[in-house]
């Protein structure tokens, strides 16, 4: 029998189930006109069938009935996954605690006995009913923050795991099976240190996990399920109450791009190296004629000298102190020739493979502006050096910096190469300003145009006639290559002032 009632304002409806039509009205009249939407059975059978069929919140279900009892009707209900949720009070003449106590184990949650109480009955649907509606919103609540959770998790880029204490996994997200091959369905239950994800390292990783400590990794090899090795970087954070997540991210197409760009870089370098090696074979190559003259000088003299030595020899007294004198000028003056070859040769060499050391600036300047001085002679502008005292160490390449030294110091002896002499020479020297040493290269010649400031480190911008145009910007890469910084000002005095600074080492 089924009793179809007004619908109510909220909606909730309440099945009543006795197999006496009195107590089943009496049940009706008593929660008539309080809102809810009743339904009514007077078997077993029948109230399993509305309970499906309608989804009521609340069953008042009597316990004696003949064929199906309320025992086996609740028990069929909870077993049921579409009703399992319905809140069921036993109606009952059983007054015995075991009756009680059976019913609340099969998960009713209430009882009432009988004869009832108008009010008492009332009074006990409401609270189960509220109870069953805030359950019920609690558990939509509930769904609805997984699903956004869920959704959250699916959008992200790296892979994320939740893990038990055990290292089983409860939770992955869209990307973890992305990464990993592993669809959740065959992962979830499964302990993560068990799929050969991580290879030999699967054991390592499982004892590092249950021993607590983080798991932290910035590269680790992980093997897909299909075997495929790919490049993670790993995270293990512990998760509030027990277990953790952890979170994969896949570098390997990072890791590609890396190698790709080092690749590059390298390449790039060797190309600067190269071009300034081809820079320094061809001021080699413009100073060929001033070394000729400065190599030709002491060999005439070493010619001289040894033909002097063979008339001390051809004397019939041989003065051997004489002889010795001759001898030592002849040895410094072959020592003077193979010095400025040997600067010439160190000065054109390939690149040091082992690259940068501690170099003392003033030494080095000292070297640069002795090979200076043989243009200097041609050109007729002298050139002079003043070391700073107690001048720290820089890391550098000692022939690049020579390098860039030569060039300022060229450029500024063909600026000055129409200047009076009365405005003296151009002068070199090295400082300290705070973290970085440096040397700067004065002259008092023709000085930049402010289109030529511009364009100074420009390549191919050039005033001479034949000028390439590549000296300084080919300087500016050898500094900047060493961490420091090159630039011009204009001198007060007229000319220019060209500098260059490392950090000290
Ligand atoms: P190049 O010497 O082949 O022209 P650089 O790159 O060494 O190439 O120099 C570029 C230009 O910068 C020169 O042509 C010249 O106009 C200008 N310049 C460089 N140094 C000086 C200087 N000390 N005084 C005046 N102009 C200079």
């Amino acid at each position: 029998m089924e009793v179809p009632v007004a619908d109510s304002a909220n909606g909730e409806q309440i099945l009543l189930v006795d197999d006496n039509p009195t107590n089943l009205q009496v049940l009706y009249k008593t929660l008539d006109g309080t809102g809810y939407t009743l339904l009514a059975a007077k078997d077993g059978e029948t109230a399993l069938s509305i309970a499906r069929k309608a989804r009521p919140s609340l069953i008042l279900l009597d316990i004696m009935m003949p064929g199906m009892d309320g025992f086996e009707v609740c028990k069929r209900l909870k077993a049921d996954d579409s009703t399992a949720h319905i809140a069921i009070i036993f109606l009952s003449a059983l007054t015995d605690t075991e009756a009680k106590v059976h019913g609340f184990s099969l998960g009713a949650v209430d009882y009432i006995s009988k004869p009832f109480q108008a009010d008492e009955v009332l009074a006990r649907v409401r609270t189960h009913i509220k109870i069953h509606r805030l359950e019920r919103e609690l558990s939509r609540r509930n769904d609805e923050l997984e699903d956004e959770n869920q959704k959250i998790l699916n959008s992200v880029s790296e892979g994320i795991f939740g893990l038990d204490a055990a290292g089983v996994i409860t939770s992955m997200n869209a990307q973890a099976e992305y990464i990993t091959g592993w669809s959740a369905a065959d992962a979830l239950g499964e302990s993560l240190f068990g799929l050969s994800l991580f290879g030999d390292q699967d054991k390592a990783l499982a004892q590092r996990y249950r021993d607590g400590d983080s798991i932290d990794s910035v590269q680790q090899r992980l093997f897909s399920r299909s075997g495929e090795p790919l490049m993670v970087a790993m995270y293990c954070a512990p998760r509030q109450g027990s277990g953790a997540v952890l979170v994969l991210r896949d570098i390997t197409e990072w890791l590609a791009n890396q190698r790709a760009l080092e690749m590059a870089r390298e390449e790039l370098e060797s190309q600067r190296q190269h071009l300034a090696h081809m820079e320094r074979l061809s001021t080699g190559g413009e100073m060929a004629a001033g070394i000729a003259h400065e190599v030709n000088q002491p060999l005439t003299a070493v010619s001289n000298y040894a033909r002097v030595a063979q008339v001390i020899l051809d004397n019939e007294q041989l003065d051997r102190e004489q002889l010795t004198e001759v001898l030592d000028k002849l040895v410094s003056q072959a020592r003077r020739a193979s010095q400025v070859i040997e600067r010439l040769r160190t000065y054109i060499r390939k690149p040091d493979a082992d690259g940068n050391k501690p170099i003392d600036l003033n030494v080095t300047m000292e070297g640069v502006v002795v090979l200076a001085e043989v243009d200097a002679r041609i050109n007729r502008v002298d050139v002079s050096f003043e070391p700073a005292p107690d001048l720290p160490a820089v890391c550098a390449d000692e022939v690049q910096i020579q390098q860039v030294a030569l060039n300022l110091i060229r450029n500024a002896m063909e600026a000055m190469s129409d200047a009076p002499a009365s405005l003296g020479g151009v002068r070199v020297k090295t400082y300290q300003n705070n973290d970085v040493a440096g040397f700067c290269v004065i002259d008092r010649g023709c000085g930049l145009s402010e289109d030529m400031e511009d364009e100074l480190f420009t390549p191919f911008s050039s005033t001479k006639e034949g000028g390439m145009g590549v000296g300084l910007s080919i300087c500016q890469s050898i500094v900047q290559a060493h961490g420091g910084d090159i630039g011009y000002r204009p001198n007060p005095e007229g000319g220019a002032i060209f500098y260059c600074e490392l950090p000290i080492h």
